[in-house]
């Protein structure tokens, strides 16, 4: 059987963080489709072990921030199937307290930073050594499209920490190039999750205000974030690295939108 028929991902260990809901479950969804072992790492711990019964991965409770419980996270991939393959370090927030930077205090900020930047500051300084071991590896790091264009609907802590997961990115990405380790930063634009939905809940104004801007009038779906992940994670990108993976229905490249 050729190996594109047994699945892209067959044999590769992933970890996915933030897999329990959005754009994560539905790239579980897709990896164990495609024949990867996944592992699973949340703080959802009931719908984690939920999707880990439906769909038979590992779940992991870990909280993102913390460095112990992250590094625990990448053991458990590399104890339980013997190497750490693929990296998507994907668990945010984007809480209400993070808005215009006159109204933002220091706690909102930080609380964003912790679980969006430093977060996958912790997750690639895990991953790296089992990766560098092996000379092989994928990391994808959700940033967004906020991290390449301003938006005057500031929520300024979480767009700060999307430049700087891009920026983290990019620079691991070139440092690592020629040990067989390859980082990408994943730049979506808005996606119907419950992120998104918890944002502009009862507020279709608000939802039209963003929708005008993008070329494809829509928001994308989880499923559609899933298929470029697996494409950044497989073999199919093995010339890509460093790069700004815009999956954006065309926002970051639109100046006059068609209406
Ligand atoms: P979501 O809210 O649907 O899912 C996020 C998951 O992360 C949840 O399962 C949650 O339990 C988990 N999580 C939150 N805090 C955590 C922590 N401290 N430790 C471990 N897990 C934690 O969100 P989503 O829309 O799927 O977003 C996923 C990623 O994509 C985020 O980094 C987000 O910033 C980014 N993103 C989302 C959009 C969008 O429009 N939805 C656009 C661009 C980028």
């Amino acid at each position: 059987m050729s190996s594109r028929m047994q699945g892209r991902l067959q044999g590769r260990t992933a970890v996915i963080t933030g897999g329990c809901s959005g754009i994560g479950l539905a790239t579980v969804e897709r990896f164990v489709e495609e024949g990867a072992n996944v592992v699973l790492g949340d703080i959802d711990d009931d719908r984690g072990a939920e999707i880990a019964e439906k769909l038979g991965v590992t779940y992991a409770h870990v909280d993102v921030t913390d460095k112990s419980e992250v590094d625990a996270l990448f053991r458990t991939a590399y104890d339980t199937y013997g190497s750490v393959d693929i990296a998507f370090n994907n668990a945010g927030i984007s809480p209400p307290d993070d808005t215009s930077i006159l109204d933002t205090d220091l706690e909102a900020w930080r609380k964003v930073q912790d679980v969006n930047l430093t977060s996958v500051y912790l997750c690639c300084k895990a991953a790296l050594p089992y990766m560098l071991d092996q000379r092989r590896g994928s990391i994808i790091n959700t940033a967004s499209f906020v991290a390449t264009m301003g938006a005057a609907t500031s929520q300024i802590s979480y767009s700060a920490s999307k430049g700087g997961v891009l920026t983290m990115s990019r620079e691991l990405g070139v440092q690592f190039a020629r040990d067989g380790v390859r980082v990408n930063a994943l730049c979506p634009g808005p996606v119907n999750t419950p992120l998104l939905q918890e944002l502009y809940a009862n507020d279709e104004e608000a939802a039209q205000r963003r929708l005008v801007h993008i070329p494809m009038g829509r928001f994308a779906e989880a499923s559609e974030m899933a298929d470029a992940v697996l494409f950044l994670a497989s073999d199919e990108s093995s010339f890509m690295t460093a790069t700004t993976f815009l999956v954006d229905g065309g926002i970051a490249a639109a100046y006059v939108t068609p209406s």
